[in-house]
């Protein structure tokens, strides 16, 4: 029985899928106008593992996760560097799928960009008007009545009296003077000079942030589904207000379970592109495998805050190292053994027995809200059993057994324990390749195309006598 820690009950509450065997899983995605933080990468990463685990217990999953690609930081990257939103969130979602690769997260089942679905933002903003949850103001502004649904607050355990207070100054800026309360959010807005905007009854404008996510889920999963899912920062007010939104319109319940992940932090500071204090995940992969973050971020339990910096990277390289050896040790024992090696030959029951052990004790952790911590020490544990007992001695069977239990539980958590796994390296090496391919059958054009793209990645290209070699800048 899988227990998930459910933001809006704040229990421990039994899986039970909507669909028998069948798991709707919606993460919120990034908003693309610059290169992914590692904070960013937490929920990737955990949720990543979540899914794996479902699959790993016979589930289907349904896992999507949006790209925000339309929203005022992408603009005003656009603006700054003269160019449109849609080319900095396309080159963006280019980078954070490689960066989602290297860390070994498995692609989405659908990956919908807000900008792709305006029609049912429309739709559902004109579902809330007829039903009185939202009215527009004379600028065209669309806004969410948030006295009207009465359980507003209920995930984030906040009563709107006690909200009001406080938010009353800040939440009356940029012109949003027209709210009949000031806790109301924006559906829709009019187009700002020079910036994308859709037709739409109200006006030439653009879609809020929160009805995003509340359409795309609904689009692609249906009206209820199992598990929502973001950084904690998401609670109040983007997960209460997809909430509001959605259960509105269509009457029934968003999401049976909310989960929420804790922060990654730097001094116990929140890692922010805001604050300033974050690493992209290319600054990080250029020192470590993907692996190596993605082992460090699973050491700990998704729902604990996570501290980052050097020293600790350099602790989970060298454990995640110990099991990457365990492995290699495994085959060559392998390799090299004479007994046991035909189709025919059988494990010893004893043997046998150990393995399922460490399996059931991985499989009760991650059934505790996706232990990932607990499930971790778990394989130590195998590997510290494989250690003491792999040798010369063993059979061909047993060396095979143990390999595929170690190899099993890693493959759950998305952690590759192969030898020398590659990282963006090897995209540079191919795309290389291909330049020199296209140079030598004179398409200069595809050539010039290639070495403008490592460029942008700061690859600098020198034509040495033993062939190109690359550094980075
Ligand atoms: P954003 O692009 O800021 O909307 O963030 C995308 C996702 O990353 C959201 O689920 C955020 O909650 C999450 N996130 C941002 N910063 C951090 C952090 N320092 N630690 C953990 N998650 C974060
Ligand atoms: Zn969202």
């Amino acid at each position: 029985m899988i227990r998930i820690l459910n933001t809006l009950t704040e229990r421990k509450d039994e899986f039970k899928p909507i669909s028998e065997g069948k798991v709707s899983m919606y993460v919120c995605g990034p908003t693309v106008y610059n290169l992914i933080h590692i904070g960013n990468a937490r929920p990737m990463i955990v949720f990543d593992a979540v899914r794996r685990y479902f699959l790993y217990r016979g589930y289907e999953v349904n896992f999507v996760s949006n790209f925000t690609d339309v929203d005022d930081k992408i603009i005003k990257e656009a603006i700054a560097e003269n160019s449109t939103a849609s080319e900095i969130s396309e080159r963006y979602i280019i980078e954070c799928k490689k960066d989602m690769e290297a860390m070994g997260i498995m692609p989405a089942t659908t990956n919908p960009k807000a900008t792709e679905e305006i029609p049912s933002m429309i739709e559902m903003i004109k579902t809330l008007i007829d039903k009185g949850f939202a009215y527009v103001s004379d600028d065209g502004t669309v806004y969410y009545r948030i006295r009207k649904f009465s359980r507003y607050g209920e995930l984030s355990h906040k009563n709107i009296d006690d909200l009001e207070p406080n938010s009353h100054r800040s939440l009356l800026v940029n012109g949003e003077d027209k709210k009949e309360d000031p806790l109301d959010f924006v559906l829709w807005k009019p187009k700002k000079e020079g910036e994308p905007y859709w037709e739409s009854p109200w006006c030439e404008g653009r879609p809020g942030w929160h009805i995003e996510c509340s359409c795309m889920s609904k689009r692609y999963l249906g009206d209820t589904i199992d598990i929502h899912a973001g950084g904690e920062d998401l609670i109040f007010p983007h997960h209460e207000n997809e909430i509001a939104q959605s259960e509105a319109a269509n009457g029934v319940p968003f999401a049976h379970y909310w989960m929420h992940n804790a922060f990654l932090n730097i001094n116990n500071q929140k890692m922010s592109k805001s604050l300033g204090n974050f690493f992209t995940v290319r600054d990080i992969l250029k020192e470590y495998e993907g692996r190596v973050l993605r082992f460090f971020m699973l050491s700990a339990h998704y729902r604990t805050p996570l501290n980052f910096s050097k020293e600790i990277m350099e602790a989970n390289k060298a454990s995640l190292q110990r099991i990457i050896t365990c492995c290699s040790r495994l085959n060559e024992l392998y390799d090299s053994s004479k007994i046991g090696q035909d189709e025919d030959a059988e494990i010893s029951d004893e043997l046998y027995e150990k393995l399922n052990g460490f399996r059931q004790a991985f499989c009760d952790n991650m059934d505790d809200d996706f232990n990932t911590a607990g499930a971790i020490g778990t394989i130590f544990e195998l590997v510290k059993f494989i250690n003491q007992n792999a040798d010369e001695k063993t059979s061909g069977a047993d060396l095979f057994a143990m390999r595929n239990a170690l190899l099993e539980l890693t493959e759950v958590l998305g952690i590759d324990i192969t030898e020398n796994k590659g990282s963006l390296d090897d995209d540079i090496e191919a795309l290389i390749n291909e330049r020199q391919d296209a140079r030598k059958a004179k398409d200069f054009k595809r050539a010039d195309e290639i070495r403008d793209e490592l460029k942008r990645q700061g690859i600098i290209l020198e034509d040495t006598k033993d062939g190109v070699k690359w550094r980075r800048e």
